[in-house]
């Protein structure tokens, strides 16, 4: 745990008990503040008095009597659609409103850092897809440097349950835009933004809120280091503002496609192949296509960001190129979980949205594609140019129907559950083909979440090739 001395004496409002929440009042009161927790939910105020907390019903007139600041879960609207009652009633009140990520940020330095011979150090991922991938493959690299390293944030671990740094240790955090935007202090050594497309749009007020509270990782702590993915008009944008010109090495352009020979530091994927380029030259290249834990060319833009993240600290390219091969890829994202006669089974549950349901339909050449749930706004029109891969659609959930119209001359069956789907799409497929589940769609209409989604998936296929097996 990362003791929070900076509120020491202070009482503190904590609103939302999840994971994070609970890890944040642990916190606050090891570094001598008095936390006031909060949740709607009964059982998880019950959970917080069974540890000894105070409650406090910040929804009360005069709740905030004598409270210092508020501390948020990332998971409740701080401003849009609208500020929850009780966030709203601190600002009515002044009361300064932070989260996690912003006491880390003021916690994690301490005065045994004097002793240390090389001062730890944060890189902070955010983007819109590819956040976790990117740090965890971070993380893994740092693993096989064998460098002391800690991975948090919306990965996993709260940010203030992880452990004092070590000497030379590395904490590698995931954050989301509903973190970055609330954050009052946000200074990461090293700040990787990986790519933007729209999601979260009604926490955001729309595109430019979204960019704007991911923007602010680079805008308020002013990083030593940003590795920018600059596939997209916000990124070139931001890679842009951070630079003093296409010399300045601070900036790391990163790009799945385009060529960045021109810059002071470019690490680019093209054709399955990663190059480094600094001042014009050529420094460093590393063929991907055969790393079975980073298939396709979204997991190659994944690849370049924790390559460049990695470099700038300063390791080399051939432990890294080892460390990629050695990347055994994340539960639910482009996951191999079986193969057969040719036939390869890939578990990619959390294409959620259109955008990463089209980087998994990018990713394999012939697809057995598994599809549908609770299908997002908009349909999944703008998926149609990526369907030229798949052979045939098995539609799931409760979507299936809607999404059948939008497949035009791709073949496809109502299969409803993924029991059906995962039978029809092996007994169908031929050698060389991937049955893959990427559902654009959520969850919820068959499963708590995409998560229990990918296990049903998994375990299916896996029942079926030992119930098969020769
Ligand atoms: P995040 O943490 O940002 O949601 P993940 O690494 O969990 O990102 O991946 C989420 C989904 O997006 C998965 O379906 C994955 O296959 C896909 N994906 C991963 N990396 C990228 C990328 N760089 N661009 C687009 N989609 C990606």
């Amino acid at each position: 745990m990362i003791p929070v001395t900076s509120c020491a004496g202070q009482k503190i409002a904590v609103l939302g008990l999840g994971r994070s929440g609970l890890a944040t009042a642990r916190a606050l009161r090891a570094g001598g503040a008095e936390p006031l927790l909060w949740d709607d939910s009964h059982d998880a105020r019950d959970k917080a008095e069974a540890e000894g907390f105070t409650l406090l019903d910040l929804t009360r007139n005069g709740a905030y009597e004598g409270v210092a600041s508020l501390i948020v879960s990332p998971g409740i609207p701080h401003l849009y659609p609208d500020p929850k009652p009780a966030i709203a009633r601190a600002y009515e009140a002044g009361i300064p409103v932070d989260n996690d990520i912003g006491l880390f940020f003021r916690s994690f330095a301490t005065t045994d850092w004097d002793g240390f011979d090389t001062t730890p150090r944060v890189i902070a991922v955010t983007g819109s897809n590819g956040k976790s991938t990117t740090t965890a493959l971070i993380h893994h690299i740092l693993e096989v440097a064998g460098r002391p390293t800690q991975m948090a944030g919306n990965i996993g671990r709260g940010v203030l349950d992880i452990d004092p740094a070590r000497d030379g240790e590395v904490v590698v955090l995931e954050l989301s835009s509903y973190q970055t935007d609330l954050a009052r202090a946000l200074t990461p050594d090293i700040a990787v933004f990986t790519n933007l497309s729209p999601d979260h749009l009604d926490r955001h007020a729309g595109m430019g809120g979204y960019f704007a509270a991911k923007r602010r990782l680079f805008a308020e702590g002013g990083p030593d280091r940003a590795v920018i993915g600059v596939d997209e008009a916000e990124g070139r944008y931001l890679a842009n503002q951070m630079a003093q010109g296409p010399q300045d090495d601070r900036v790391i352009r990163i790009s799945s496609g385009q060529k960045l020979e021109g810059f002071a530091w470019g690490v680019f994927a093209r054709k399955g192949f990663l190059s480094e380029w600094r001042r014009g030259r050529q420094v460093a290249s590393i063929d991907l296509r055969s790393i079975p834990g980073l298939p396709g060319a979204h997991n190659h833009q994944n690849a370049c960001a924790a390559y460049a993240a990695t470099r700038s600290l300063g390791l080399a390219p051939k432990l890294i190129e080892q460390a990629f091969h050695s990347f055994a890829g994340l539960p639910h994202r482009s996951q191999t979980v079986g193969e057969r006669n040719g036939v390869r089974f890939v578990n990619d549950s959390k294409a959620t949205n259109v955008d990463s349901a089209a980087k998994a339909l990018q990713a394999f050449p012939r697809i057995r594609w598994i599809a549908g749930g609770l299908g997002k706004d908009g349909g999944i029109k703008p998926l149609v140019p990526h369907l030229g891969s798949v052979v045939k659609a098995y539609l799931i959930g409760h979507s299936a129907r809607d999404f059948a119209l939008e497949l035009g001359a791709t073949p496809y069956e109502i299969c409803d559950t993924m029991d059906r789907a995962v039978t029809a799409a092996a007994a169908e497929a031929e050698p060389g083909e991937t049955v893959l589940l990427a559902p654009a769609a959520a969850s919820f209409d068959q499963y708590p979440n995409f998560e229990k989604r990918g296990e049903d998936f998994t375990t299916r296929v896996q029942t079926l090739l030992a119930a098969t097996a020769p």
